[in-house]
């Protein structure tokens, strides 16, 4: 079974920690396609810094930091004190020195002609991906940057997604996101091949703005999905209209959106077959969506194999799930 993901950074990578899981208790053989958020990628100190790859990447092959969600296990932190003592800027971006020498190879390679794609395969050959069957592509290879646009007051002005959501904890209410670089991005080799050709196309929990709605306004990439015949089964991010972690319901209301997962399924309603939401989750909010089949369950992953089982659902879900009519 083809299947291909969309993913942001730590609710991503959970569930497709999850994903893998869960093929290993049947026995199944891994074919997974990841398509990864770039719209977070960020330039510091010179260097190219891309967290959700870099979380899906240190998730899936083992260095991550658990309980942080992201960044590497049994960091040092020497080069940012060192960069500190120079009073280099930002301070706020947490980089250990395992996570600079990524951002360190990354930038050489992207530096010497490679493309996103190229020496993002390289870094996962290093976390064992390819070897487990998976790929991970970013979800273009043109450098995207998601910037938000806030008022503290001085009036509307656009800051980097990464300083309103690290720095300020999304505190200043967002009037709306801009990706700059978007509209002449195209998708990177192999992403709508990877929806084409996917039996199953899953969402993890991942931020339906900042994480999944950026894949998805990469040109062609929502054609591809509404065209496919496969199955399109997402897991909705929202526990009793609020996110597990972050601060998606910020976003929602940026664009316009409730805090609900109906309304998260909403966003995707055009390609969307299944939805898993959580048990307590008031069914008859879905009777407007005929298409869409809702399965109400647990949806915390509180753990690996409670992660698998999400993962299982979904994936059984879309073996049952109608397909979308297009
Ligand atoms: P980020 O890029 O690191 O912010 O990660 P993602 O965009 O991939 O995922 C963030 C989303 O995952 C948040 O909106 C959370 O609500 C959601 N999330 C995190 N943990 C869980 C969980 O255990 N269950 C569910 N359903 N959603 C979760
Ligand atoms: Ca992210």
């Amino acid at each position: 079974m083809r299947i291909t993901a969309l993913s942001g950074g730590v609710g991503g990578a959970r569930f497709l920690r999850g994903v893998l899981r869960a093929l290993e208790r049947s026995a199944e053989p891994v074919d997974l396609t990841i398509i990864g958020n770039t719209g977070d990628d960020i330039t510091l100190f010179g260097l190219r810094v891309c967290p959700d790859l870099d979380t899906v990447l240190y998730t899936l092959g083992g260095g991550i930091h658990e309980e942080q969600g992201w960044g590497r296990a049994d960091e040092t932190f020497s080069v940012q004190g060192e960069l500190a003592a120079y009073g280099a800027t930002p301070q706020w971006f947490g980089m250990g020195d395992k996570d600079f020498a990524t951002h360190i190879v990354r930038s050489q390679w992207l530096g010497q002609g490679q493309s996103l794609s190229q020496v993002t395969a390289r870094l996962a050959d290093r976390w064992g991906l390819p070897a487990r069957g998976v790929t991970l592509l970013p979800m273009t290879d043109t450098p995207v940057e998601t910037h938000v646009v806030r008022d503290d007051g001085s009036g509307p002005q656009a800051v980097h997604f990464q300083q309103w959501w690290v720095k300020e904890h999304a505190a200043v209410p967002a009037e709306r996101f801009v990706v700059a670089g978007m509209d002449r991005a195209a998708p990177a080799p192999g992403v709508l091949d990877a929806i084409r050709q996917a039996d199953v196309i899953l969402l993890p929990p991942s931020n339906p703005v900042v994480s999944i709605g950026i894949v998805l306004s990469v040109p062609g990439v929502r054609d591809a999905l509404r065209g496919t015949s496969a199955p399109v089964v997402g897991v909705s991010p929202l526990i009793s209209g609020r996110p597990v972690r972050g601060y998606a319901d910020a976003c929602l209301s940026a664009i316009g959106v409730e805090s609900t997962s109906r309304a998260v399924a909403g966003l995707y309603a055009d390609f969307l077959s299944g939805w898993l939401v959580d048990e307590a989750e008031d069914l008859s909010a879905y009777a407007d969506l005929p298409g869409v089949r809702v399965l109400p369950r647990p949806v915390l992953m509180s753990d690996l194999d409670a992660t698998a089982d999400i993962a299982r659902a979904a994936i059984d879900l879309a073996d049952a799930a109608p397909v979308a009519q297009p």
